[in-house]
């Protein structure tokens, strides 16, 4: 039987790149340690930072939450998360279930938005009226409802479950597309624009997938297994991640250099053109007199819904007595 190369215990993981076998303890360990230096790194967080979690219910965003609520004390920063119950099928049920499941575990305060209630349809929902594939509709819907809940909680940063396989699919999707201003947007961090929007983190930027399901699995974290039946439309990004993962085969570290390479030049990227301007409607960032989201709910519902979605989210964190907010944050240093 192989055997941790820390500590002699039986293993539970052999880390290719590094050569070396790990035991349960410090496999966790060394995910942690992963995190805690990307973090530091790349300037995430401060000390009595807030940090909203973006909890989807998967194995990513569990072993996002389990890393950050694991080293909140050493770091200093407080957690709240929230998750959408996107209304697609069983696969939001359960999705909902484990989120809710993995915050009380964690001890952190969750903030649920069922798009049923607050926006008056699901994400199957919206696709139909809208005529735009259910993805497209859901990725803008997600990046509306996180940034409000962020803008909301006078959050200083949102955290994002993307590890690194994610990011390389994500990044040669985007330059096979010659869409250089979305790479610009995939560093492990992006800035705030005070009022408006709220910067991103990707505490999870150099964890391979392999590795955030094992965390999740090993530390006993509440996800589910199964993918959004929507996955399947992702055709281009199924076969980058087949080329990805052959590359990783052959050529251990792959992933991870290709994403540390791409922090190092992110500045080089041209960053969206316009000027940043506040959506008439909801007040929060838009390229144009409205938001995508109240764009779209005012062609579909005939009024801009994004005020609702600020005002249910702003109920349930006076209730959790999360606002108003009191303590003020260090900067990141
Ligand atoms: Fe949303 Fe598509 Fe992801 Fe499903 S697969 S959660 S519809 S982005
Ligand atoms: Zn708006």
């Amino acid at each position: 039987m192989a055997r941790c190369s820390v500590c002699g215990a039986p293993a539970v993981a052999y880390i290719r790149y590094q050569r070396r076998y790990l035991c349960r303890e410090h496999y966790l360990e060394f995910v942690e340690e992963k995190v805690r230096r990307a973090m530091e790194k790349y300037r995430m967080v401060g000390k009595g930072y807030r940090v909203l979690v973006a909890l989807s219910g998967g194995k990513d965003s569990a072993a996002l939450l389990g890393a950050l609520a694991s080293l909140r004390e050493k770091l200093g920063y407080e957690l709240v998360a929230i998750h959408i119950d996107l209304g697609i099928y069983e696969y939001s049920v359960r999705s909902r279930e484990a989120a809710e499941r993995l915050a009380e575990k964690l001890g952190v305060p969750l903030i649920v938005v069922p798009l049923k209630e607050v926006l008056g349809a699901t994400i199957p929902e919206l696709a139909k009226l809208s005529g735009r594939p259910p993805c497209s509709v859901c990725g803008m819907v997600k990046r509306y409802v996180t940034n409000a809940a962020a803008v909301e909680l006078e959050a200083d940063a949102l955290a994002l479950g993307h590890n690194a396989d994610d990011l390389a699919v994500y990044n040669l999707k985007s330059f096979l597309n010659q869409d250089l201003e979305a790479i610009s947007k995939l560093g492990p961090k992006t800035e705030s624009v005070p009022g408006v929007a709220v910067g991103r983190i990707r505490p999870l930027y150099t964890v391979y997938e392999k590795e955030s399901f094992l965390y999740a699995y090993l530390k006993g974290l509440p996800f589910v297994h199964e993918d959004c039946p929507f996955v399947e439309n992702q055709q281009m990004e199924r076969q980058l991640k087949e080329v990805v993962n052959r590359l990783e085969e052959e050529r251990p570290g792959t992933k991870v250099q290709l994403v540390t390479k791409l922090a190092l030049r992110i500045r080089d990227y041209p960053r969206p053109r316009g000027e940043i301007r506040r959506c008439k409607a909801c007040g929060l960032i838009a390229s144009g007199d409205l938001c995508a989201l109240d764009r779209l709910t005012l062609r579909i519902f005939g009024e801009p819904r994004g005020p609702r979605i600020r005002e249910w989210i702003r109920e349930r964190a006076r209730e959790l007595g999360l606002i108003p907010r009191r303590a003020a944050p260090a900067p990141a240093s």
